[in-house]
């Protein structure tokens, strides 16, 4: 079933009943809990279509939003759907392989995922998808304990993982393995490739509050960024032109990846019911309290070197940095921040925000967190000390 609207507490119906199933066998609602709506005795059951997202389910989804670092607020659409979809799955559950254009998605290809890496098998990271690179790692694997090396896990290769997963412990060997391929790839800017992703475009102007339209100040910026980069020997790319309609959260992540580029910045002004809601935020794929511990280690750096350059230079309020599944950060293959750079329905943020200067402060913050990013450890100097070459 795939979700097109969005359920929140005070629905019911038939895809309500869905929702507190999947809850349940996630352990997150009891069983037979269920209230039919009108009727007041305790006849419903969890299969019912008469089954109502009432204050439980809106804890269990809360929970489990949190959980997943997602947006917490409690409502079911489909991107939190997919993501109890993924959940129910236990590695051994069902066969796995790489099927090219409909990758297997779910925890148990997170599972896998973790196992071949503790075991020395470089899968990438830990995003839950079987890609083509799980799939290599999977037959290594497989060639490597005598098992038929057929790419597909079956019965077999379970049994394997399940006896060596006892024996081996968990490292982090894919956080060791980005920050070599960073000192690897040298502390000059100049050869990378950056994709820079202004948020929303065409119709969807985004946040739209004093005057301001984020689809546009983030547009902007974005061009001010490409100047820069440019300028630096950076090979920058827009995933959007200026008026560009309707491009998902999936394109944009599978443009940066057919770029292969170093690294993605997306653009983002945010908004809030309180117009009190002020400051910059910077946002990397992870989350602490996720069993599996997945995250980007890079993009963690690189959005901690963006929040602090960006909080040193512009003096906004420091909404600080946080690991997020969102679809951008985890689908890209490189490490992706996504930089709020300020609240629109914030009289302060937004009267910054409308102004030349501060664009360009943003933007030469960026800059400089992309040079810090690239410089050995021993040669960090203090935030602000950088300087960049004037652009007029
Ligand atoms: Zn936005």
């Amino acid at each position: 079933m795939t979700m097109q609207r969005r359920y929140r507490r005070g629905d019911t119906g038939p895809a309500v009943a869905e929702i507190r199933s999947k809850l349940v066998l996630l352990g997150l609602l009891p069983a037979g809990a269920a209230t039919i709506a009108g009727t007041g005795d305790a006849a419903g059951h969890d299969g019912s279509p008469d089954a109502v997202f009432d204050h439980s389910v809106d804890l269990a989804v809360r929970h489990f939003q949190q959980q997943r670092a997602m947006t917490v607020d409690g409502v079911v659409g489909p991107e939190t759907y997919r993501h109890l979809d993924e959940a129910r799955w236990r590695l051994g559950d069902r066969m796995l392989s790489y099927s090219i254009g409909h990758p297997t998605v779910g925890d148990d290809v997170a599972t896998l995922q973790q196992r071949l890496l503790d075991m020395g098998f470089d899968c990438g990271r830990v995003d839950g998808i079987l890609g083509p690179a799980t799939e290599r790692a999977l037959r290594e694997f497989q060639r490597n304990y005598g098992l038929g090396a057929d790419g597909t896990c079956g019965p077999a290769t379970f049994r394997a993982l399940d006896r060596l997963a006892r024996t081996v412990v968990g490292g982090q060997p894919h956080a060791m393995r980005e920050s070599e391929l960073l000192h690897r790839s040298g502390p000059s800017l100049a050869g990378k490739t950056v994709v820079l992703d202004p948020g929303h475009g065409g119709t969807d102007r985004g946040v739209v509050a004093h005057g301001l339209a984020e689809s546009e100040v983030v547009w902007d910026l974005a061009r001010r960024l490409e100047g820069r980069l440019s300028a630096l020997g950076v090979q920058a790319y827009l995933t959007r032109g200026l008026d560009v309609d309707g491009i998902g959260e999936e394109e944009r992540a599978a443009f940066a990846n057919a770029t292969d580029a170093d690294l993605v910045i997306s653009l983002h002004a945010d908004r809030n019911d309180s117009p009190r809601a002020a400051g910059v935020s910077s946002y990397y794929y992870g989350s602490g309290t996720d069993r599996y511990g997945r995250r980007s280690p890079t993009g963690e750096h690189f959005a901690s070197l963006v929040q602090r350059e960006l909080v040193a230079r512009t003096g906004m309020v420091d909404g600080r940095t946080h690991g997020k599944a969102w679809t951008l950060l985890r689908r890209t293959r490189m490490p992706a921040v996504r930089i709020e750079l300020g609240y629109l329905t914030n009289a302060g943020d937004a009267a910054r925000l409308a102004t030349s200067e501060f664009r360009d402060h943003a933007a030469e913050s960026i800059v400089v967190a992309l040079q810090r990013l690239y410089l050995p450890p021993d040669e960090d100097v203090p935030t602000g000390m950088l300087r960049l070459p004037v652009f007029t």
